[in-house]
């Protein structure tokens, strides 16, 4: 690790909005980033507070607090999903766009980065208030997004009906259709085959490559995943398939493990009829936290942020954490994983494969021309891996870990594009 970061900004820091501006911190000393440059990455370009009113089911109504923040667009339109969580706070979404951006620029691919968000309690709507809670805040938006300009998608407890309805709402309200203004979408009405499953197979797809740098078998590695969404599931469908052996999984009401493998079909099925992993006869329960310090090769979190902390850090024994949810690590657990010689696959490469076939579903839209599954797939493919090894290479070259080598990269090309386009007027 480079002697000459200062990381004092990063330790201790439990705020999500300041570790990620910490993260930025560290890599510009490393860039030797311009300081008026650095300002100018370290605050988003616009943020949008809107109030949404929406009639409920019993013709009462409330309001809810949303949020649309744009971190950068000096490299293409703002690009970023949409949450709908009772703890979403600004900061939070503040911090989530600025990783849009970096992840965006690390893949290679034309877009700033934005995120969204909704206060609220999803799990507790019915689809009608959903429906007129997501209309509601599409139109509060609209004044600032726009295929041209910045382009939603699904995050977390946010589905491809929600995509379809921020679609048909912005479409009536300029009076033609328009899908390339939101991406995640139902494939009958533009979204892309394979975008469903995109995150959690670019998140393999880095992780196939970690452990051939790590000389580790795929065949059998065993893995254990924090979240049973769309990533999380996901993963674990396709991993499991491809031969690793998923051994824990949980969700927000707790996990389940089986040395010996679980089998994820049936796990899936259990899922979809009882709404958990909880009570699933083909495994044992185990709590949410010591799924994440279990005996595995591979560990993936994939839920919310700051759940690997200096406290939990020591006791993790995967080999590989690979970050298919946003800001799980906290900095200081970071450098000690890094310490234990744990190979930590950033949030901003592990978990780009949904922004990837994001900007290929926005592709086709525009182009009004779709490819076939096993296309978007191979496109896929060549991007992570592209991704991974700019990274490796670039965390070999400087002693560095993944985060900091993927940094580097993606902080030099937002920076880069800055400077070119120079500051208006
Ligand atoms: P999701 O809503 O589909 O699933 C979230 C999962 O996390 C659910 O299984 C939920 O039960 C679980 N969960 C919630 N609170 C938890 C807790 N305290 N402990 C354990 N599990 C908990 O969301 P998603 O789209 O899978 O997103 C998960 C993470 O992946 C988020 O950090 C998100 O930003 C990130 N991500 C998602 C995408 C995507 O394409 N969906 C892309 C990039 C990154």
């Amino acid at each position: 690790m480079s002697s000459t970061i200062d990381r004092s900004a990063a330790q201790g820091s439990r705020n999500v909005w300041e570790m990620a501006q910490a993260q930025l911190d560290d890599v510009a000393l490393l860039l030797e980033l311009n300081p008026g440059i650095h300002a100018f990455l370290r605050s988003p370009k616009r943020v949008l507070t809107v109030s949404v009113p929406c009639e409920m089911d019993d013709r009462s109504y409330r309001v809810f607090e949303g949020y649309r923040v744009q971190h950068n667009m000096s490299r293409g339109p703002a690009k970023g999903g949409i949450r709908f969580h009772p703890d979403v706070t600004l900061d939070e979404v503040k911090a989530l766009a600025m990783w849009m951006s970096w992840k965006c620029a690390l893949v290679d691919i034309p877009f700033g980065g934005a995120k969204g968000g909704i206060i609220c309690d999803p799990k507790n709507m019915s689809m009608r208030e959903l429906e007129h809670m997501t209309r509601r805040y599409t139109s509060e938006i609209s004044i600032i997004i726009g295929p041209e300009r910045d382009i939603p998608a699904p995050d977390v407890y946010t589905t491809p009906q929600i995509m379809a309805w921020i679609m048909d709402t912005f479409s009536m309200m300029r009076g033609y259709s328009i899908p390339g203004v939101v991406t995640g979408k139902p494939i009958a009405i533009g979204g892309s085959l394979g975008r469903d499953k995109a995150t959690a197979r670019g998140c393999m797809f880095v992780i196939d490559e970690a452990l051939r740098e790590l000389g580790i078998s795929a065949d059998g590695a065993r893995v254990a995943i924090q979240g049973f969404g769309n990533a999380g599931l996901h993963a674990a469908e396709l991993m499991s398939v491809a031969g690793y052996k998923i051994v824990a999984v949980s969700d927000s009401r707790g996990g389940i493990a089986n040395a010996k493998g679980i089998d994820v079909k049936k796990l899936i099925a259990h899922k979809s009829e009882t709404g958990s992993v909880v009570g699933f006869s083909g495994g044992d329960a185990m709590s949410n936290k010591d799924v994440l310090e279990c005996d595995c090769d591979v560990l993936i979190p994939a839920a919310l942020e700051k759940v690997i902390t200096a406290e939990n850090a020591p006791r993790i024994k995967a080999k590989v954490v690979a970050e298919a949810a946003n800001g799980p690590t906290l900095p200081e657990a970071d450098s000690i994983l890094f310490d234990r010689g744990i190979m930590v696959l950033p949030d901003i490469l592990a978990n780009a494969g949904g922004v990837t076939v994001s900007y290929f579903e926005w592709v086709q839209d525009l182009q009004e021309n779709f490819w076939d599954e096993e296309e978007v797939n191979a496109r896929l493919k060549r991007t992570m891996v592209r991704a991974f090894k700019a990274t490796y290479e670039k965390a070999k070259q400087h002693k560095i870990n993944m985060r900091r080598g993927a940094y580097v990269l993606a902080v030099g090309r937002v920076a880069e594009a800055t400077m070119l386009r120079g500051v208006y007027p």
